[in-house]
């Protein structure tokens, strides 16, 4: 590696940071970490049609959520700035107007009419759909006389006609695209903006960028970008063309088969660790069997040599398995500070930090997300037992059932309190006293307690709800026709 590592991540704002996003990002902060190079956060947001007001700023604040903290940036500054495009249009059209001049480029003045019906006529005569190169053939004086008239005009790239343009992948190895088949692609547009095309290739070049990693669906705009550090004069980036994300389907992964927002992930509950976990391997492999990382020991691991070439599918399950991981693996305080808005949200009560602790406490093996503890914790909030399975409501009509809570109720009415030890005390009672035991025991109370046949273990429920809910309860069901 000659030149000093520096890598960028380059979103254009158009609302929210894409799982591809996050796992582009990730990849080139690990690379820049890995080499002890610097990572480069550009804001592309050249392209005024697809803006979104906010979304940079909502770019950023994921960023730095998922903790990928950039050495570069808009609002962190640095030596090679502005970060923003928007804020570096001389910059391109200075470009643009030397690339004409060396013959590297040309105006084009083609009105949107022009282009539509050569479209049309190359659908009808099933050809590729390019730009024929009208303008191209232009005499200089033609030019001039278009642009004294006024004309407005767009920028073109001058591909070669023949050829081929050759490079190097670092993931994909050699790759090789035929010229002919290149159009001749806008630079600049007639509003004076740049194109993605131009900035991004002047903003490597001047940001010193050394390695480009990127998703593959860039891989097409390489043999343009060539042609412009050529016709430049500079030298190219490394590339490296990350595998496409798909869904369980291998069709591309995308928002009709669920989230694809960093954010939504976020406010479904899931752990920033855990999604830069998942997303690490979403194409990187660490040959070996581990699948659990920090972001220390995958800066440590990443290797850019270790990313597949072939899509990578995007698992839910597994990062719900993962999720549910990472949270068992928080800290109680932390735990119980990332779960209890999840619970306020979920509408329960959360004013006791006492009682909020002990329900999580009782759920947070059975979770996998955040919002997981809307049922999880419902046993937990309710004021009447609902019974919401029909096997709970099958086995409260059992007689042996009701023969098993009356004498449960019995014997803590004189109680004062229900804790765990005198819990244990009263059902060996209660045992000796009915003959039933294990299921035929336990179950019923269960049912009785949560309205369901499964869910935390018994002691945990028991001090949960108090004595006075559960005598409620237990009255309540055996007052119930059956
Ligand atoms: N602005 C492009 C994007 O939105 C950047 C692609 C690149 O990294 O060159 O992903």
């Amino acid at each position: 590696m000659d030149r000093p590592v520096r890598v960028r991540f380059a979103p254009s704002p158009t609302g929210f940071l894409h799982v591809g996003g996050l796992r582009t990002a990730l990849y080139n902060f690990l690379f820049a970490r890995h080499h002890r190079g610097k990572f480069v956060l550009r804001i592309e947001d050249t392209d005024r049609s697809r803006y979104v007001e906010g979304a940079t700023e909502n770019l950023i604040r994921t960023l730095k959520i998922m903790g990928l903290q950039y050495d570069e940036g808009p609002d962190v500054g640095g030596e090679y700035g502005p970060y923003l495009q928007s804020q570096r249009l001389e910059l391109y059209r200075q470009h643009a107007q030397q690339l004409v001049e060396s013959g590297h480029a040309y105006y084009c003045f083609c009105t949107p009419a022009e282009l539509e019906a050569m479209r049309k006529r190359q659908e009808a005569a099933k050809q590729p759909i390019m730009y024929d190169g009208t303008c191209r053939r232009l005499t200089a004086e033609e030019v001039q006389k278009r642009l004294k008239q006024g004309k407005p005009y767009v920028v073109r790239l001058k591909m070669p006609r023949e050829g081929e343009t050759r490079f190097s992948d670092l993931i994909r190895g050699d790759v090789a695209f035929q010229n002919e088949l290149i159009d001749d692609q806008i630079l600049l547009k007639s509003d004076g903006y740049p194109t993605y095309h131009l900035a991004n290739v002047i903003d490597d070049h001047y940001m010193e960028i050394s390695h480009v990693i990127r998703g593959e669906e860039w891989l097409p705009s390489v043999p343009k970008h060539l042609q412009l550090y050529k016709a430049f004069g500079w030298e190219p980036p490394q590339m490296a063309h990350l595998p496409l994300l798909l869904n369980p389907d291998r069709s591309k992964l995308s928002k009709r088969q669920g989230d694809v927002a960093v954010e939504d992930f976020l406010e479904k509950g899931y752990l920033p660790e855990a999604l830069i976990n998942f997303v690490a391997l979403l194409g990187w492999n660490p040959g070996t069997d581990q699948e659990i990382f920090s972001l220390q020991e995958l800066i440590e691991k990443f290797s850019l040599e270790r990313v597949n070439k072939s899509g990578a599918v995007f698992d839910l399950n597994k990062l719900n398995w993962m999720n549910g991981h990472y949270i068992r693996e928080l800290p109680e305080e932390k735990r119980v500070a990332f779960l209890t808005p999840f619970l306020k949200k979920a509408g329960y009560d959360v004013s006791d930090p006492e009682k909020t602790r002990k329900v999580i406490a009782a759920i947070y093996k059975r979770i996998e997300r955040g919002i997981d503890v809307k049922e999880q914790a419902a046993i937990f909030y309710q004021d009447h037992l609902e019974i919401r399975e029909p096997e709970a409501r099958e086995i409260l009509q059992k007689e042996s059932a009701r023969t098993v809570l009356r004498t449960f109720l019995q014997k803590i009415a004189p109680l004062h309190e229900l804790d765990v030890q005198t819990f244990s005390q009263v059902m060996k009672e209660v045992q000796r006293e009915t003959g039933f035991k294990k299921q035929d025991l336990w179950m019923p109370i269960r049912v009785a307690l949560t309205g369901v046949t499964h869910g935390p273990d018994l002691p945990l429920v028991i001090e949960i709800l108090g004595k006075a809910k559960i005598e409620s309860f237990v009255r309540q069901v055996l007052s119930a026709e059956n």
